[in-house]
């Protein structure tokens, strides 16, 4: 196949580039690298069956030749409140990456007879009340609140995936990821693997953000990109959650990053450090993606972190 993945530069999308060319597909991969960092995709520069094209996809997309399958990926999105990289500080990018470049990805698609896959997210759920999360939740997100730049972006966007299923009979997947984490995360894009790895490995205290009651479920990267390519394989149109159900609150996850990293600065709480509508709780509920596509998580958090860990010693100074 010949696949578009827009946001093919970040930190899922250069995975996937890995993982589609490793399976033989030849990729075009096209990011206005806002977010994403070159160096995720420098391993790849002069393949024959990878291209690389700097663009933002909010503007109309233009790709010469056939296509089979356009993986739509571009995003920024960690809700950091001071990370520039972060959709707080890119709020309008945001909402027109999930609209208009949405918009644009589906019409590319529809023009090359192309399957689609939306990358959307947990967000969806915002502050769920109903725990854990299954597609069927319709969520819990303030329209107007800060984070409702990602999470109603988000929303719309599976709105226009649905409606290009259902008026063009384009055929579309959508897929809603849950904390994901692994290497080519940015070390300060703000979100908590990176900030706490970062923050061991210069022997600092970790900033545990409320007083770290919170919990996540963390799937490691290789775990999310098996699931999307059998996603991709499948004839699913409604959305499927993809993440790991191994729920933890983040003062566990700190600890956890210290103890495998040898750290003993130990923690330094900051009550004023969540974003307004930081959700409690979340974890997957994953028995559609099990029963559906055979998929559940394999990599053990721990394992996941040595990896994660590796990888930023380099990047840390
Ligand atoms: N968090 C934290 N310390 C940090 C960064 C994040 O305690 O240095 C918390 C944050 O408040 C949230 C959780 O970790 O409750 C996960 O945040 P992240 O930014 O990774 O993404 P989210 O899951 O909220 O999309």
């Amino acid at each position: 196949m010949r696949i578009l993945i827009t946001g093919g530069v970040g930190f899922i999308g250069s995975h996937l580039c890995d993982r589609l060319l490793a399976d033989g597909h030849s990729v075009i991969a096209m990011d206005n690298l806002i977010t994403g960092h070159i160096r995720n995709i420098q391993h790849l520069a002069g393949r024959d069956d990878f291209r690389f094209i700097k663009h933002n996809v909010s503007d109309y997309i233009y790709i010469d030749g056939p296509l089979d399958a356009v993986l739509h990926f571009a995003s920024p999105a960690s809700p950091s409140k001071t990370a520039p990289t972060g959709y707080l500080q890119l709020p309008i990018q945001t909402l027109k990456v999930g609209a208009l470049g949405t918009l644009n990805a589906l019409g590319v698609a529809k023009a090359k007879g192309a399957r689609f896959m939306l990358a959307s997210t947990s967000e969806v759920y915002g502050d769920p009340l109903e725990h854990p999360q299954k597609e069927t939740y319709w969520g819990h997100v303030d329209p107007v609140g800060v984070r409702s730049v990602y999470d109603e972006a988000k929303r719309f966007a599976e709105a226009l995936t649905m409606a290009y299923y259902r008026t063009h009979g384009v055929d579309t997947r959508i897929v809603r990821i849950f904390n994901t984490y692994g290497p080519r995360m940015e070390l300060d894009d703000g979100r908590v693997v990176p900030n706490f790895v970062g923050q061991a490995l210069r022997g600092e205290p970790l900033t545990v953000y409320g007083d770290g009651s919170q919990t996540r479920s963390f799937c490691y990267v290789d775990d999310l990109v098996e699931g999307i390519v059998r996603l991709l394989r499948s004839d699913e149109h409604y959305p499927i959650n993809l993440g790991n159900p191994n729920e933890i609150t983040i003062r566990e996850l700190a600890e956890k990053v210290n103890a495998v990293t040898g750290n003993p600065a130990g923690l330094r709480f900051v009550p004023d450090g969540r974003t307004q509508g930081d959700p409690q709780q979340r974890r997957p509920d994953i028995s559609k993606a099990k029963a559906l596509l055979g998929w559940e998580p394999k990599v053990e958090l721990e394992d996941g972190l040595r990896r994660t860990i590796e990888y930023f010693r380099n990047l840390v100074k």
